[in-house]
């Protein structure tokens, strides 16, 4: 298993390296994001042994639990987030990727104050606008910007989306080129303590595409760790 992970960590960065050599919207870093949930810990430990360092969960209690087993790697949120769950998730994750109402900007900002911490996230957008999806639509987006670059203990660091679920390489295409020109958009507009930087887009099946589109975080689980089993 451990060695199967290595080669799996070492494959995808060659692809992601590939991906970033052929494009021009390629951005210069792409962190590798390992999606563990569903899988144990040990799991995580092999694919820190492979030089991992960053993990996402979709769930705040299984994050709680192997941000006790493993402290000091960086845990990141890429599920829907519940208002009623902020408060056991600050302070153990980096970034929370999934950030998609202004209840829960205020939620974020009120516990982070609390433990005097600045949290940082990606707002989420629904640019396929699926309805399985969660995350804004677009033309919402200029105002929530304005509404969380105000808030002193969330820290804006970019956007996130899901590719759409088709077979379609150009449609999974043109929304991660999209989420690029809106948040090239965004940033024209003059926002104290609004960074845009990251771009979080591409999973197993599409990472690739996503790269050349501009992210530099994808966020991969099955083709690092194998098929996932749900219980
Ligand atoms: C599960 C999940 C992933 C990883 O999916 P894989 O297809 O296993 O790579 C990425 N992003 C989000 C939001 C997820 O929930």
């Amino acid at each position: 298993m451990i060695e199967k992970i290595a080669e799996n960590i070492s494959v995808i960065q060659n692809k992601i390296a590939a991906a970033q050599a052929r494009s021009v919207y390629a951005a210069k870093q792409v962190q590798l994001l390992a999606v563990s949930k569903t899988y144990p810990i040990e799991r995580v430990r092999d694919a820190v042994a492979a030089g991992q360092r960053a993990f996402g969960e979709n769930r705040v209690q299984e994050l709680v639990e192997k941000f006790e087993h493993c402290p000091d790697l960086e845990w990141h949120l890429i599920g829907h987030l519940q208002t009623n769950k902020v408060k056991y998730l600050i302070g153990k994750t980096c970034l929370i990727h999934s950030l998609d109402s202004m209840e829960l900007a205020q939620e974020i900002e009120k516990r982070s104050a609390a433990q005097d911490v600045q949290t940082n996230v990606l707002v989420q957008l629904n640019i396929a606008k699926e309805d399985t999806k969660s995350g804004l639509m677009e033309d919402e987006l200029a105002d929530f910007l304005d509404a969380v670059c105000a808030f002193p203990h969330v820290h804006l660091s970019g956007l996130m989306t899901i590719g759409p679920n088709v077979e379609d390489a150009s449609a999974i295409r043109s929304v991660f080129a999209r989420l690029r020109q809106l948040r090239d958009a965004q940033q024209q507009i003059l926002r104290p303590n609004c960074d845009l930087s990251l771009l979080s887009m591409g999973m197993s099946g599409d990472y690739e595409i996503a790269v050349e589109e501009g992210a530099n975080i994808v966020r991969v689980g099955s083709a690092i760790f194998g098929q996932r089993v749900y219980s």
